[in-house]
């Protein structure tokens, strides 16, 4: 649906019976919905809700759920008026453990204007930049979690659902799998039930950690299932009293959760489309085009690092550090890309596609995708060239004598100086998106920079 399809239909009365209200009146009566879940994700990735009655949806999804912006991750005042959510009905979901809510991604106004800096707006205007020039990007995430335990109160400490298990080598553990088959087995099931074609569950690097791998799809579809991904992981584990965390690095000397993306770029047209990405006659089976899009997400990947990493944590992730099964299976700090070799920061696995290993569980969902949609997109753009393919173990060693790579940032402060300071970036996300995400990341930084820590008074109590 185009953002703002349904307002204009039902505004002019054209087809009472299209508008986003019927339709989502419809699906409810056809699958005995009694509520819908009216949500948006913010800019640090939160996603909220209003739960609306199915006996209310048709004047309220037409209209909108209004949501007071301050009171969200946006950069906006108490005095600002509502943010108004439109839900797109192409996004619906039924919970698949609870069959009576549904879930359905929104797009948000003000004043009847679309919100420039919502992640969601931030990825659908790449997303029409692309359609434009006979693109469409098609992804597929992996998104890492661990399943714990909480003490009491989160200060109090966290530990793996499994804390006994001291194997130093977990992955792929059949035994530490079963341990949790019950939640891995049920989220399954319920990705198998939405269509979503699940295809391997596995236990990971780290103690408890788990990975999910479902089908690719176009970049939005994979944005809104991202999200909710999350959401049923989360409320799963609580069903069976535990907890999953999709935070970058939770353990000091365990594998950090990653959300490696693989990327490929499509023609618009359905059902004749072709994946632009694969040359079967090129070496790692990719084209010129898939190399010019590789080229501009490596140009960018310093500026839009706070996109992929968003946290203070992230970057407790990155370089190796400290992983007790001896990799930490998350890139170096600075840019290369290889063939079907994990240690660099974009891995070429297969034909056709290749895959970003940068991001982390925290990252965006939307702006993920709009940040690797917009660089590869300026890739082609310029015809950039990728440079030489790095088939080094980066883990073991660094760049050879007399090659230089651009250096990454290492923390959330540099990425966010790198952020601003891009003019490339004002240009194609918009100077609103910037602006209020930097504010927005700004004040994490800050929050953060005040907090004394356990190592602090460790190390320099006795200075
Ligand atoms: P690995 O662990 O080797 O990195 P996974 O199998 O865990 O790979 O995940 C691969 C992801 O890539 C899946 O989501 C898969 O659907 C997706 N994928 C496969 N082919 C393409 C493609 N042409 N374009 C985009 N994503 C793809
Ligand atoms: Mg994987
Ligand atoms: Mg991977």
């Amino acid at each position: 649906a185009v953002p703002g399809e349904a307002r204009i239909i039902s505004t002019a009365k054209v087809q009472e019976d299209s508008t986003t209200g019927a339709v989502l009146e419809k699906f409810a009566s056809e699958n005995k919905v009694q509520f819908f879940l009216i949500s948006f994700v913010d800019l640090l990735g939160v996603l909220r809700s209003k739960l609306v009655p199915a006996s209310a949806i048709k004047k309220v999804a037409d209209s909108g759920p209004g949501f007071a912006g301050y009171a969200t991750h946006f950069r906006m005042t108490p005095a600002d008026p509502d943010m108004i959510a439109i839900p797109d009905p192409t996004s619906v979901i039924q919970l698949p453990w609870k069959k009576e809510v549904a879930w359905v991604a929104s797009d948000l106004y003000v004043n009847g204007q679309l919100l420039k800096q919502a992640p969601r707006q931030v990825l659908k205007e790449q997303i029409k930049k692309a359609a434009d020039k006979g693109y469409r990007m098609k992804t597929g995430v992996e998104c890492e979690f661990f399943l714990i335990r909480r003490d009491r109160a989160f200060a109090s400490g966290i530990k793996a659902a499994e804390a006994y298990d001291t194997t130093p080598k977990p992955c792929y553990r059949q035994g530490s799998l079963m341990k949790q088959y019950d939640v891995i087995s049920k989220l399954l099931e319920y990705m198998n039930e939405m269509g979503w074609k699940p295809y391997q569950a596995d236990h990971e690097d780290g103690k408890c950690q788990f990975e999910i791998n479902w089908e690719y799809d176009d970049c939005l579809a994979t944005a809104d299932k991202h999200v909710f991904f999350k959401f049923m992981v989360k409320t799963v584990a609580e069903l069976y009293g535990l907890q999953a965390s999709f935070m970058p690095k939770p353990f000091r000397n365990q594998t950090g959760n990653g959300c490696h993306c693989h990327v490929s770029l499509w023609t618009v047209d359905k059902p004749e489309e072709r994946n632009l990405f694969l040359d079967t006659t090129e070496e790692m089976g990719l084209s010129g085009l898939a190399y010019q899009f590789l080229a501009g997400i490596l140009l960018n990947a310093k500026a839009l690092s706070v996109v992929y990493n968003p946290t203070v944590n992230s970057y407790k992730r990155l370089d190796g550090k400290n992983p007790s099964s001896g990799s930490s299976w998350a890139p170096p700090s600075y840019v290369s890309y290889t063939g079907n070799n994990r240690t660099h920061m974009v891995r070429i696995p297969d034909k056709g596609r290749f895959e970003v290993r940068r991001p982390d569980g925290a990252a965006n969902p939307y702006l993920l995708q709009a940040a690797l949609l917009a660089s590869g997109l300026s890739g082609i753009e310029k015809e950039l060239d990728c440079g030489p393919r790095c088939d080094w173990n980066a883990e073991e060693r660094g760049p050879p004598e007399g090659m230089k790579f651009d250096a990454l940032p290492e923390n959330l402060l540099d990425a966010l100086r790198e952020f601003e300071r891009s003019e490339y970036l004002k240009e194609t996300l918009g100077t609103e998106f910037i602006r209020s995400y930097y504010h927005i990341q700004m004040e994490q930084w800050k929050s953060y920079s005040s907090f004394i820590s356990t190592w602090e008074l460790e190390n320099t109590l006795d200075c």
